[in-house]
């Protein structure tokens, strides 16, 4: 779209357009609304297209699609990021979603009882908002991680592509999520490799097209629909998935002893340079990956719309504390699978029937 687009008021911005801001634009489409989906980034797909080399996705592809189209491939494969972003941008192309790229939200807030949101010096207007943003905002770094030596390579698995940015020598890989657990297994095959911290359980079976077929399915129900914030285990479940410690899925600790990588207690701290276990002990590492996840950064929203809290107060991304403005995509927003593809159409599907119909279109719709 050009870059120059200023729209007058419009029913909805989609603030974001990943996989979540696709796909709600197609349901606001399909009910065709006057919407725009703003997207930092220069080209659908590129949140995947930015992540590590060798990353294929954990949910087969026949749980890959978007609304209305499946994902093309084998439905028991597990397509690459590159897949998965090629997919992306052809779908908002052959839906013809009306997405602005390069245009990063800087600001958004509530003016005369409409949203305005700000980027560049250019603003847009709008009685909804939807903020898709991503569970991928701010890389969560501990802050002794800049007490390490200055010789030490170190990065966030975020910007991480291939073991070819590591200098010689051991790798320490910090987190063991499944981020963590993916990379340590990499780095092993180039780097003596070192894994700190404890999983937050693992799958009982082994990841591939069997389970796609018989296991996956178990999953998906559970992530769907089980582990929700409607009920009692999904609400406990909840505080431990918002903390990236999500079962590991492909790569168990078994592998990862097996194919030698050294698995060692948490990282508390630094001394002398050189990290520090919860058990005392100080590693002697060239290298450190932080897997240490992300956190959500909000605070380009104005507080006065999250009730002055740094996180939205909302239930199946409906914000409690300003009407019109809504959620999609963010880690557990209604359930374990609401940051999975899956999770985002079921989501995406919800919101689309929450956002309120302009009253000219009811007018319009009451007489056809
Ligand atoms: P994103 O894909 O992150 O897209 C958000 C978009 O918002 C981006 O394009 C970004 O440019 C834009 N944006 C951010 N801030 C702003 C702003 N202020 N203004 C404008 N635009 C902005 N999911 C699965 O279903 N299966 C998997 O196997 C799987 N594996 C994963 C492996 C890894 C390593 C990671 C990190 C995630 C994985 N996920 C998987 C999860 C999934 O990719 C993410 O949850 C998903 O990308 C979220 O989709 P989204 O559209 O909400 O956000």
């Amino acid at each position: 779209m050009n870059s120059n687009h200023v729209a007058g008021m419009l029913d909805t911005i989609i603030i974001g357009g990943g996989q979540s801001g696709l796909a709600l634009g197609h349901h606001l489409k399909e009910q065709q609304r006057n919407f725009l989906i703003l997207d930092a980034n220069p080209r659908t797909g590129d949140a995947w297209r930015g992540r590590w080399d060798s990353l294929r996705v954990f949910t087969p592809a026949k749980y890959d699609g978007l609304p209305g189209e499946p994902f093309p491939a084998d439905p028991l494969s597990f397509p690459t990021k590159d897949e998965v972003a090629g997919f992306l941008e052809g779908y908002a192309a052959r839906n013809s979603l009306p997405v602005l790229h390069g245009t990063r939200v800087e600001r958004l807030w509530r003016e005369a009882g409409h949203f305005v949101a700000a980027s560049n010096g250019q603003r847009w207007e709008a009685r909804n908002v939807v903020v898709a943003t991503g569970v991928s905002q701010a890389p969560n770094v501990p802050g002794f991680a800049t007490e390490l030596a200055p010789s030490t390579v170190q990065f966030h698995s975020g910007g991480y592509r291939n073991p070819g940015q590591l200098q010689d020598g051991p790798v320490l890989v910090v987190g063991l999520g499944n981020s963590g657990a993916e990379i340590a297994l990499e780095v092993n095959r180039t780097h003596p490799t070192i894994a700190a911290g404890k999983p937050g359980g693992e799958l009982p079976v082994k990841h591939g097209r069997t389970a796609a077929r018989y296991f996956l399915p178990l999953v998906r129900f559970l992530g769907l629909h089980i582990l929700t914030l409607d009920t009692p285990i999904g609400r406990k479940a909840a505080p431990s998935f918002k903390a990236h410690a999500a079962p590991l899925i492909r790569t168990k600790t078994k592998d990862l002893a097996a194919a030698g990588v050294r698995l060692v207690p948490r990282v508390t701290g630094v001394e002398d340079g050189q990290p520090v276990l919860a058990d005392g002990t100080r590693l002697e590492v060239s290298n450190v990956i932080w897997c240490t996840g992300f956190r959500d950064d909000f605070s380009w929203i104005d507080p006065d719309l999250l009730d002055g809290g740094a996180l939205p107060r909302q239930h199946r991304g409906v914000a409690f504390d300003a009407p019109g403005l809504f959620f999609l995509g963010q880690e557990f927003l209604y359930a374990a699978a609401s940051a999975t593809l899956p999770g985002v159409c079921r989501d995406a599907r919800y919101l689309a029937s929450r956002i309120p119909v302009p009253a000219s279109s009811q007018a319009l719709a009451s007489s056809t």
